[in-house]
């Protein structure tokens, strides 16, 4: 891999780890040439997976959009950025599970409430009251009982 300082095509891989959630492998780098170090990380390409819209639109999966989705549930909770990176991972790492080449958006935000619970409460219902149709109390119920 190029140096992305100097463009000198001799790096060296000198740590290596998995991440937290076993998806993504982060490698520390060094330039043999001017020595500066940097890092790269490799992650599952979910490239191939098309998410079908309500109006029946199939649109390619974008792992940015599912972070600001997160991102935004956390909003003004007391949460580290880590905690976003760790859903976000685990919500991809259950995409690949599920090994389908096409999945609904609701299916997509069933699995991130799914995943946001086990993380953390207050966003899980945030996220809930942004993608479920929560207009009267018996929804509402109906809506938390796939959850409980
Ligand atoms: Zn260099």
């Amino acid at each position: 891999m190029k140096c992305p300082y100097c463009r000198a095509d001799d790096t060296e891989v000198y740590n290596s780890r998995v991440t937290k959630f076993g998806t993504q492998i982060w490698r520390r780098r060094r330039c043999q040439s001017c020595h500066e170090a940097f890092t790269t990380y490799e992650a599952p390409d979910l490239g191939f997976l098309k998410v079908v819209k309500k109006s029946g639109r199939k649109q390619r999966y974008s792992r940015a959009k599912l972070y600001s989705g997160i991102y935004g549930a956390f909003l003004s909770i007391a949460a580290k950025e880590t905690t976003v990176d760790a859903v976000t991972d685990t919500v991809e790492a259950k995409l690949l599970d599920s090994k389908q080449r096409e999945l609904t958006s609701a299916q997509v935000a069933h699995i991130t409430l799914v995943t946001l619970k086990h993380f953390n409460t207050a966003a899980f219902m945030r996220f809930l009251a942004y993608h479920a149709d929560l207009s009267s109390d018996a929804q509402m119920r109906a809506e938390l009982k796939k959850y409980s």
